[in-house]
Formats: C-alpha cells, sequence, structure tokens
C-alpha cells in the first residue's frame, strides 16, 4: 500500500506515527487525534515525577519528598467538634508510611484500598511511623507502576488505549516530527517573554528531562493558544474603534435632569459611573460596545434606559432585547411605568403578536414613529428594519458567547450597544467571552437592601421547621416562591427529583388556607403570563415553578424562596434565584432543600449560605463546575480554545491578553515579523468572529 505523503508533515495521519498502526489510530480519532499535529497538541493532564521516590527509611523531617507504596489500610473517624480524621496506610515494600486528613471524610472513598499511589509532602514522626499531614496524593494507573523511573506525562484516555501506549506515540511524534514545526511567534517577542521555541515546546511537553522544562514547554503551547484568541478579540476592538461612523449623541445637563426625574430613587454611586462610561462612549463618534456587569438586583436596568432615553433626547431609535418573552413583557411594564407622563413612543416585539399587529408594529419601526422598542432577542435578531436605530441594550444574554455575538442588524446603522450579564460572571470568563468589549463594572447595590437570610435544610426534622415557618411568613402577607428542577419528575423512580406537576399538587394540599399557582416553561406563553400577573398583583400567595422565574422576576412582597432538590441547580442560578426575593423592603428568607451527600454539593451550597457577594459565588461556581456550565451551554465550539483551561490557566490567560492587546494597539502586530502569526489568526478566527481580512 502506498500512502499520500501530505505536503506539510505535520499533517500525516496520526496512524502513520512510529508505534501507532491502523487499530490505534482509529482509538486516537476518539480523542480528536486526527494527525501527527493533534498527537503533538494532545497536553498531558500531568507528569508524574518518580525520579525522586524515596523508601521509608530513607525519609527525613521537614522536607519535601514523596514515597510510592499501595492503599492498605483507610478509616475515616469522628472526633470532638463534629470533625472528620481520615487516615491511610501505605505499604512501601515491606515498610509503612501513614497519610492523615481533616475534616476532608471523601477522602476515605478516594484512597480504594489496593490503588497504588504517591503521597507528597513533608513528613513527621508519629507513633513510630512517618506520617504525611495533607500529602498531595497521585493515583498511578496499573501502567504507571511497572515504570520505574523519570517524568512521565499523563494523557486524557480512551477505552482500549493504555497509557503507555500513548505516551510512547507521543513521543516517537515528538522525535521524528518537532522539527517540522514552525514557530509563528517572532524570535525577539518569544526571548521578550521567556518563551521556548516552539518545536523545543512540543518535546518538552512529551519528552521533559526536569518538571521545569516541563512546565515551561505547556506555559508556551497554551500561551499560544490564548494568546491567538486574544489577539483575534484585540483586532475585532481595533475594528470597531476604527469605524468613525457611530451616531454621535451630545447629551445636556438638561437632558440629564429630565432623564433622572423620571426615576423615584437617586442613582447609586455605581450606576452614574456606568452612566458616566455610556455617555462618553455615546459622544465619542464610534460605536460603543460596552459589557454592564452587575450584581443580581444592582439595578442596571436603570442604566438601560437612561442610556435609550439620551438616544431619543438626541433623535435617534432605541431597543431592549431580552432573552425571554416573560423578560421582555417585565421590562416593557417597567418602561412603562417610568415612562408613564413621557411622549416617548414605545413599542413591544414578541412573537406572540399577531400578524396584524406585528405588520404594524414593524412599520412603525420602519418609518421611525417608534422610538423606544422592546422585544426579545430572537425576534428582533430576524427581520427588523429600523429608520435611525443609535442604541441597542441586550440583556442578561451571557448564554451566547463572544463567537455567537451577532452585530445587530441595523443596515447601514452602527448602533452603540450596551450588554448586560444577568449574574456576575468570573473574571476570565469575562476576558474571554466579552473579552472584545469595554468593562463597566458596578459593586454596589441600592440603599436598603436586605441580606436575604439563606440555610441548607436536610432532614426530616429541619424541614418540618423550615415549612412551619413558611406557613407563618405566608399568613402574615408575604408570598413564597417554591422552585423545582424538573417539570416532570420521573414518577417510577423514588430517588429521582418530583417535577414541578407533582409539587404543585402537594403543595395545594399542604397548605389549604392559601392560594397556590403553577408556572412553567412547558406552558403556553398566555397561561403563563396570567398566572405571573396574580402573583404579582398578590391574588396567589404561592408560586410553584422551574427557573422560568431565574431571570429578572420583580416581586417586592416575595420574600421566599424555597429549593426543591437544590444540588441539581447551578451556583450562579441559585444566587440568581436568590436574588428575586431581595428587593422589597421585608427580610427574605431563602432555603435550599437538599439531601444530597456529595462532597460537592455541601461545598457548594455552603458557599451560598456564607456570602451574598455574586462575584465571589461566580468564581466558586466557575472552580467547580468549568466553563460550559457557567455559561449554561456545554455546546461544543463555545469556547474557542484548543486546550488552555480557564479555571487553572489564568495567570497565563492574564499574560496573553495584556500581551496581545498591547501588540495590536502598538501596531507592532502590522509589523511583518508577526505577518506568519497575522496569518494564523485569521485563519483560526476570522471567520468566527467577523474579523476583516486586513487585520
Ligand atoms: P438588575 O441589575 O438585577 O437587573 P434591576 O434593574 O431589576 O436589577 O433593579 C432591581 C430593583 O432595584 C428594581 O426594583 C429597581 O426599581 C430598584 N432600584 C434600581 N436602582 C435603584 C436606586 N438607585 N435606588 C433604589 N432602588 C433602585
Ligand atoms: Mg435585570
Amino acid at each position: 500500500m502506498t500512502t499520500q505523503t501530505p505536503d506539510n508533515p505535520l499533517d500525516t495521519p496520526a496512524q502513520f506515527v512510529r508505534g501507532a498502526g491502523p487499530q490505534r489510530g482509529e482509538l486516537l480519532k476518539k480523542l480528536d487525534i486526527h494527525t501527527v499535529r493533534d498527537l503533538l497538541w494532545h497536553v498531558p493532564r500531568d507528569v508524574l515525577d518518580l525520579t525522586d521516590v524515596r523508601q521509608p527509611d530513607e525519609l527525613v523531617e521537614k522536607l519535601e519528598q514523596t514515597v510510592r507504596g499501595e492503599v492498605v489500610d483507610v478509616d475515616a473517624k469522628q472526633v470532638s467538634g463534629g470533625r472528620t480524621i481520615t487516615a491511610a496506610l501505605l505499604d512501601c515494600g515491606g515498610d509503612y508510611v501513614r497519610g492523615v486528613w481533616f475534616n476532608q471524610p471523601w477522602m476515605r472513598k478516594r484512597l480504594m484500598m489496593g490503588s497504588k499511589v504517591l503521597f507528597t509532602g513533608k513528613p513527621k514522626r508519629h507513633q513510630g511511623r512517618w506520617e504525611f499531614g495533607h500529602p498531595q496524593v497521585q493515583w498511578l494507573d496499573d501502567d504507571d507502576s511497572g515504570e520505574g523511573v523519570g517524568l512521565l506525562p499523563r494523557y486524557g484516555l480512551t477505552e482500549g488505549l493504555r497509557m503507555h501506549e500513548l505516551r510512547r506515540m507521543t513521543q516517537n511524534a515528538a522525535e521524528d516530527f518537532a522539527e517540522f514545526i514552525p514557530d509563528a511567534l517572532p524570535q525577539s517577542f518569544r526571548q521578550k517573554l521567556k518563551l521556548p521555541a516552539l518545536n523545543m515546546a512540543v518535546n518538552g511537553l512529551h519528552l521533559p528531562s526536569s518538571l521545569d522544562e516541563y512546565e515551561r514547554a505547556r506555559h508556551r503551547i497554551l500561551f499560544d493558544d490564548l494568546f491567538e484568541f486574544q489577539l483575534a478579540l484585540a483586532l475585532r476592538r481595533r475594528a470597531w474603534k476604527r469605524e468613525d461612523d457611530a451616531p454621535v449623541m451630545q447629551t445636556t445637563a438638561k437632558i440629564d435632569a429630565r432623564i433622572r426625574r423620571l426615576f423615584p430613587f437617586r442613582f447609586t454611586d455605581g450606576q452614574d459611573a456606568a452612566i458616566r462610561d455610556v455617555v462618553a462612549d455615546l459622544q465619542s463618534g464610534t460605536a460603543m460596545h460596552r459589557l454592564l456587569q452587575a450584581d443580581v438586583g444592582a439595578g442596571k436596568t436603570v442604566v438601560a434606559v437612561y442610556t435609550m432615553l439620551v438616544a431619543v433626547a438626541c433623535g435617534y431609535q432605541a431597543v431592549l432585547m431580552a432573552p425571554t418573552e416573560l423578560l421582555a413583557l417585565q421590562h416593557a411594564e417597567t418602561i412603562e411605568t417610568i415612562l408613564e407622563n413621557s411622549r416617548v413612543k414605545r413599542v413591544l416585539l414578541t412573537g406572540s403578536l399577531s400578524a396584524a399587529q406585528r405588520r404594524d408594529t414593524l412599520a412603525a419601526i420602519a418609518s421611525g414613529e417608534a422610538e423606544l422598542v422592546v422585544g426579545t432577542q430572537a425576534v428582533i435578531q430576524k427581520d427588523v428594519k429600523f429608520a435611525k436605530l443609535g442604541v441597542a441594550v441586550i440583556d442578561e444574554q451571557h448564554k451566547f458567547g463572544v463567537v455567537q455575538r451577532a452585530r445587530i442588524s441595523a443596515g447601514d446603522d452602527n448602533p452603540h450597544v450596551l450588554v448586560m450579564t444577568a449574574t456576575p460572571i468570573p473574571r476570565s470568563l469575562c476576558l474571554t467571552q466579552f473579552g472584545d468589549l469595554d468593562l463597566s463594572l458596578m459593586t454596589d447595590l441600592p440603599p436598603g437592601r436586605q441580606r436575604v437570610v439563606t440555610s441548607r435544610i436536610t432532614g426530616e426534622g429541619a424541614k418540618q421547621k423550615a415549612w412551619d415557618f413558611v406557613k407563618n411568613q405566608l399568613a402574615s402577607g408575604r408570598q413564597a416562591y417554591i422552585v423545582c428542577p424538573l417539570v416532570k419528575g420521573d414518577e417510577s423512580n423514588e430517588d429521582k427529583p418530583r417535577g414541578a406537576d407533582v409539587i404543585y399538587e402537594r403543595v395545594v394540599k399542604a397548605l389549604p388556607d392559601f392560594r397556590v399557582g403553577l408556572v412553567h416553561g412547558q406552558m403556553d406563553r398566555k397561561e403563563r403570563a396570567v398566572v405571573m400577573d396574580d402573583f404579582r398583583d398578590g391574588e396567589l400567595n404561592v408560586l410553584v415553578s422551574t427557573t422560568v422565574i431565574e431571570v429578572g422576576v420583580d416581586v417586592p412582597n416575595a420574600t421566599l424562596m424555597i429549593v426543591l432538590d437544590a444540588e441539581r441547580f447551578g451556583l450562579s442560578q441559585l444566587h440568581q434565584l436568590r436574588g428575586r426575593i431581595s428587593r422589597g423592603s421585608y427580610q427574605g428568607y431563602c432555603f435550599l432543600f437538599s439531601e444530597s451527600s456529595a462532597p460537592d454539593a455541601a461545598q457548594r451550597l455552603h458557599a451560598l449560605e456564607s456570602t451574598a457577594d455574586g462575584f465571589r459565588i461566580a468564581e466558586v461556581d466557575f472552580e467547580i463546575r468549568g466553563p460550559g456550565d457557567v455559561l449554561g451551554t456545554r455546546q461544543h465550539g463555545e469556547m474557542p480554545l484548543r486546550v488552555a483551561n480557564l479555571t487553572r490557566d489564568i495567570k497565563i490567560l492574564d499574560e496573553a491578553r495584556r500581551e496581545a492587546f498591547a501588540v495590536v494597539d502598538s501596531g507592532e502586530f502590522d509589523t511583518p515579523e508577526f505577518a506568519p502569526l497575522k496569518r494564523e489568526v485569521l485563519e483560526r478566527f476570522g471567520r468566527l468572529m467577523d474579523l476583516p481580512q486586513s487585520g
């Protein structure tokens, strides 16, 4: 059989690497490894350092050292104060050492009898043995224990492929192909940042001769990934800044005063600062691309309405786009209240308009008669033509990543865009998903906010008490949300959560003195709106729902939030839910019902009990669950990174961002030295992110 030789050796199918072959080639495809290049860029998940594994009789006190052995005994016991101590005994070839952990009961399950592990730490003598307190543990694969020495990179695997096989293939590929790897980074730039050459890095990744070399290699590979992405963001931003055809909106003290008078309160410092940022953008001549980040309940709507009214005052149209119909309706109502005595012409554009209504509304928007438009993103992005669009505000849209955030189709207009996220998002996500936007951060809340009392409820006794408390509150006139994870549960399985439909029946029976309503996403829109209205008007005391009430809904008299099977929700989601009940003048209470014994469930719910800071919660959520979940989707391609991990590699991200914006903004990126890199960036992101081909 003859094989076709590709132009670029790195495009050689992975099966032709020494030690691979067709069968393993098929297995590699399951890891998304098709070519030599894919194989070389398969970054190890860690490296096992077996260069200095000691026997117990070689150990000394207070120095960090590593031992290898087999777990032959584990136990966990409670000590005074409810603390637990977990202890494991390691057989290191006839001699024993012990590892101990305080308050980490889950270690017991992770240290299975018979598993082979490394302990790294500073040992102490205790009861005639070496003891490691909270050692770092590395679990050895069956394959690992055979090989004695050296630094062994370990990779993500797939069934049927063994660690030592994959290791041999990556090492052979590095030996045979590293010389063909071109380096797109200019040498001077590389030297400035002390980055190794790319072929050296690929070698150091798979054949490290020291941990330091491995770390530097990994840094280079991850840096490239993040750097290219940040360059794309910087290019997109620069392209925006270069367009100077955006509407120029000059505000005046008179306009400012007229707008402020519409609100029954003084703006917070955060709102004032954000408004200053926005006003500067609106006057600048280049289109605003700004992200407004704030905690739940901070009052982003005020900034949005102010921005839109400036546009209207300057003779432009403004649009506010919400992610759901429910939210669009609510925004429309809020705006109605604020503009009660104003002549500003506003329209609501949603999917539930009749054909005739829709036609009229579209006509009013196209003629310019409609000045302020509220609607859902889906409806507005489809086929709406504006006469003179000046400002677009996109609310709660962080489910859409940087790639998906399409430009508003506005004909020849180049409107100012303000994006608002529902809940705070972690900084690393902000720098990637929203890395092309300017940022306004509001960290204060309107005065008089109550901090919601939050408790996790576990066990029959606690549940009973919580329900009694709820009844009392309802009797004194407050209202309650009961949120379930599912619309319909699996009734055949006792362990699965009940659905909202079943909970609703039970609550109706359990609370005969109160009126109970039900809303969920599978209900008809109009039905749902009726129930929501009844709840808002106080006709209903209790609302059983799914997370359809998650975003934005505002009922000041509702002070109770009961979340069932709370461990099934994301932290930010729970924080958002809790945000629903912190708005009135009454104290709010949030009960997180959860019987789960999983360690991370306890950890997460505890984070909510102990802090009200949405920014802090977002970070914790992100650490535990990763970016896909925090963004609300796990779809592939959502995060256009190849190898970097945003939770782990934040330092590299910071460096990559700083350098990328520096080389683009200084013009260095346009010099011939950077031409190969620019080609790569445009190839990888040009279409995806709508970058100008000339850079
Ligand atoms: P979010 O940032 O979560 O979208 P909202 O804009 O819905 O918050 O505002 C939450 C609540 O706070 C609303 O009821 C709003 O009327 C109120 N609010 C906003 N700004 C202020 C302020 N400066 N003073 C008092 N109340 C305010
Ligand atoms: Mg809001």
